[in-house]
């Protein structure tokens, strides 16, 4: 895709994971065609940036041979399931969804006529891991009642509160991937062009009509007696530190990516410190497979690299967009500007730098949210959709942040 910054490639991954190996041909692809910088998106994919136009053949060649294409050509986009970046991993999770994830995306990608769907059409698979991004929309959302059980629901996310919108329906695990071809399906029967998201069909067909629909082409019955599940709340905070993974001495050990953005080089250091690592949606990495006793060490190892270890850091709490360097619809240079604003926030409190009000960069409520109407000056936002205060330099945001953080 083209960018203000040369050429975008986005690289799937399912539930953000690559290997040492993978991630060490990210790098070497980064700095061979691209400008030698990588993002970390939240959705947990990766984007190579600056690609210069004459060496996408080649840089897809190369991605591709590392084993992060699609198994099909044109398949790319139906790699677009999210999970939590502690699925398989989680001891308190209800089931390990890593077969489920990897039959919907195979099944999706073989069936041609799904090749329609929008790049942006996606998928939840969520385990009841006690990590798990939440907050983003997804066309379809699936959640493990039980290891045996998944309820459903379209064009949201998993409801953890009454006033939430609740699930539809609940079938066995076993028959998830006929329930997901069905939805799929019954997606590109009823959506007019214009409608390339669920929600889109939502504003003009009923979810009993989407349901009944569904139900026509399943052979077993849909459970609608699922109203008053939730989903018990996930903590963000467990994408830092270490963490037992499963029941062996083998550690996951999570840092945040400073504003999302990685050098080829500190990608490269990441692959020497894990076998495997995964991306997060909160555009973290964590290394799996540590052994334990390497764990306190590779904690200071992230650190050296420049990651934030620790949840109450201010690289751990700030997010900013791409911003005028990469994308033409900023107003500001959200990366320099949160860089600016790290070195006087306040001990605690979350803040998003968005160079437009499209709010690309996070799908998920923060506290704070600065939109750019200019070169470095912001409205502030709160919960409200009314600005809190207008038009602030980044100096005047820091003060009123720190002057809010001592009024709480
Ligand atoms: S939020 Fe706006 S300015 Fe920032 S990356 Fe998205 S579209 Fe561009």
């Amino acid at each position: 895709m083209p960018a203000r910054d040369g050429g975008l490639c986005r690289i799937r991954l399912a539930w953000g994971e690559l290997s040492a190996a993978q991630a060490r041909a990210v790098a070497h692809a980064s700095r061979s065609f691209g400008s030698g910088l990588i993002d970390v998106t939240n959705r947990a994919n990766l984007q190579i940036r600056g690609v210069t136009e004459d060496s996408q053949e080649a840089l897809v060649s190369l991605l591709v041979g590392a084993g992060l294409g699609p198994v099909t050509p044109g398949s790319d986009d139906l790699r677009n399931v999210m999970s939590s970046p502690l699925a398989g991993l989680d001891p308190h999770a209800l089931l390990d969804v890593a077969p489920l994830v990897f039959t919907l995306i195979g099944q999706m990608q073989r069936d041609a006529r799904l090749h329609q769907l929008s790049p942006k059409f996606a998928l939840m698979v969520d385990g009841g891991e006690r990590l798990a991004m939440l907050d983003h929309p997804h066309d379809v959302w699936l959640s493990a009642v039980s290891a045996q059980r998944f309820v459903f629901g379209l064009a949201g996310c998993p409801p953890r509160f009454a006033d939430h919108m609740p699930a539809l329906a609940a079938v066995r695990t076993g028959h998830v991937p006929a329930l997901v071809d069905a939805l799929m399906h019954t997606f590109l029967d009823l959506a007019q062009p214009w409608q390339t998201r669920m929600r889109d069909l939502l504003t003009t067909c009923s979810i009993e009509e989407i349901l009944g629909r569904v139900q026509a082409k399943l052979g077993f019955a849909l459970d609608r007696d699922v109203e008053d599940w939730r989903r018990p709340v996930s903590d963000a905070r467990l994408r830092f530190g270490v963490h037992r993974q499963g029941m062996g001495d083998r550690v996951c050990v999570g840092a945040q990516v400073p504003l999302g953005r990685l050098e080829a080089a500190t990608l490269s250091a990441l692959a020497d410190l894990a076998p495997r690592l995964r991306m997060t949606p909160w555009q973290s990495v964590t290394l799996l497979d540590v052994p334990s006793a390497d764990a306190q060490p590779t904690v200071e190892q992230l650190a050296a690299l420049g990651l934030a270890a620790n949840p109450d850091e201010p690289f751990a709490r700030l997010i900013a967009c791409t911003g005028s360097q990469g994308c033409a619809k900023s107003f500001a240079d959200t990366k320099a500007d949160a860089q600016l604003l790290a070195r006087s926030m306040p001990p605690s409190g979350d803040v998003h730098l968005s160079g437009c009000a499209r709010s690309c960069a996070a799908a998920h409520a923060v506290e704070t949210t600065l939109i750019a109407l200019a070169p470095g000056r912001y409205d502030l936002y709160g919960a409200a959709p009314e600005p809190l205060a207008r038009h602030l330099t980044i100096e005047q945001a820091a003060r009123w942040l720190a002057r809010s953080h001592l009024d709480a």
